[in-house]
């Protein structure tokens, strides 16, 4: 196949990401598989990035994740400076076929504002981006900008003028999934984990609470703003609390950390973070927010952990109740269903990742979906 992509991955952290990283994570378990299937990729992306590709475009030596504990304009700022530097890259150059832009709202707009002479576009949500409905306007008039969900409940979502522009949804994939079914199986632990950014919608002070009113040993794993670990956080003094996941950990989740039935781990990555994936009994994820593509609940599937979780957002469309995980609508009964879940196969929970969330399943539905775009897109 001969299609060359920008993938635009924004300036925050490198691809891959050094631990946490949503965004990140997709494109470099997306990118491979692509270029595997004929792909040119064209990363823009921050100086450290490792992830092979066939270009890069930078302009940032290193990630600004920390920019984006600073006020919105100046988070925009950033994002801008970066995009500027893949505007002109896009202008002086004309063998890019289409962009597959994963930089929230402002790349989205930016991607809008650059006319005719600009390739076609694909924007990927990984957000719920009704937090910023103005700049859903930029869509408006027939441009080339197209989007996709990482779930159908994510688009189902999206203000009118989003809809009105996608493509459909592709669901998050994990290098995980590859053969999950044939790997090995490690011994299983007592312990539930909760794997992902502290934060309320994320719901990590219900499964603290939990823990301690079903007794089971909880691990929480993932930074609490930009603290990777509790001794970042607890040598930042005073001043971490105007970071409000800060605010949140501190008020809401530490209270029920007592280091031996509940525990805050910090970022765990690479095989630190399987192992203690593959060894919990259950992955919890008590979401309190649309979780819109779950990547964490795919990777704890893949390795064959069931996952026990409120009906939110992805979660019905990525856990099938009952073969593969446990879902309830109401909080407090999710302490009695970690209880239940011992009897899901984690067996079953690997074959389903193995057949349906693969980065190869993932890159063939991108690349269907960037002819679609291509084939929708005015002549330029
Ligand atoms: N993650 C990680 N270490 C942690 C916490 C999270 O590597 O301590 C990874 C997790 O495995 C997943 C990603 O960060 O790959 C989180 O993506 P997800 O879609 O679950 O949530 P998001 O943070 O994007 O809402």
């Amino acid at each position: 196949m001969s299609l060359t992509v920008l993938m635009n991955a924004g300036p925050w952290l490198s691809v891959p990401p050094p631990g946490y990283g949503g965004i990140e994570n997709v494109i470099a378990t997306l990118v491979p598989e692509l270029r595997r299937l004929g792909v040119r990729v064209v990363l823009a992306s921050v100086g450290t990035s490792t992830l092979p590709v066939d270009e890069r475009v930078s302009v940032f030596p290193d990630g600004q994740f920390s920019a984006l504990q600073r006020p919105y304009n100046q988070v925009c700022g950033v994002a801008q400076a970066h995009l500027a530097g893949v505007a002109r890259e896009l202008h002086s150059r004309d063998d890019i076929d289409l962009v597959h832009d994963h930089v929230e709202a402002v790349g989205l707009a930016t991607l809008a504002a650059m006319g005719p002479d600009a390739p076609p576009a694909l924007h990927t949500l990984h957000w719920d981006l009704a937090k910023h409905p103005a700049l859903y306007g930029h869509l408006d008039g027939g441009n080339r900008v197209r989007v996709n969900g990482v779930s159908a409940s994510q688009l189902a979502r999206a203000p009118q003028a989003l809809r009105d522009h996608s493509v459909g949804h592709v669901h998050l994939a994990t290098p995980l999934a590859v053969d999950a079914h044939r790997r090995p199986r490690p011994p299983k632990g007592r312990h539930v984990v909760v794997l992902g950014r502290i934060n309320p919608g994320k719901g990590q002070d219900v499964a603290a609470r939990l823990a301690h009113r079903c007794r089971f040993p909880l691990v929480l794993a993932g930074p609490v703003g930009p603290y990777h670990r509790p001794e970042d956080l607890a040598a930042a003094g005073d001043e971490a609390r105007q970071n409000p996941d800060v605010r949140f950990f501190l008020d809401e989740v530490a209270p029920h950390v007592d280091g031996d039935r509940v525990r805050w781990v910090g970022t765990v990555a690479g095989q630190d973070r399987d192992d203690l994936v593959a060894s919990a009994r259950v992955t919890l994820f008590p979401l309190r927010w649309e979780e819109p593509g779950g990547t964490a609940v795919v990777e704890s599937l893949a390795l064959g952990t069931p996952v026990v979780a409120t009906t939110r957002g992805c979660l019905p469309e990525l856990i099938d109740h009952g073969r593969t995980g446990l879902l309830t609508d109401d909080e407090e009964q999710l302490g009695e269903l970690v209880l239940a879940a011992g009897r899901i196969d984690p067996a079953q929970c690997r074959r389903e990742a193995a057949t349906r969330f693969t980065p190869a399943v993932m890159a063939q539905r991108y690349v269907e979906l960037y002819e679609r775009v291509r084939q929708l897109a005015p002549a330029r």
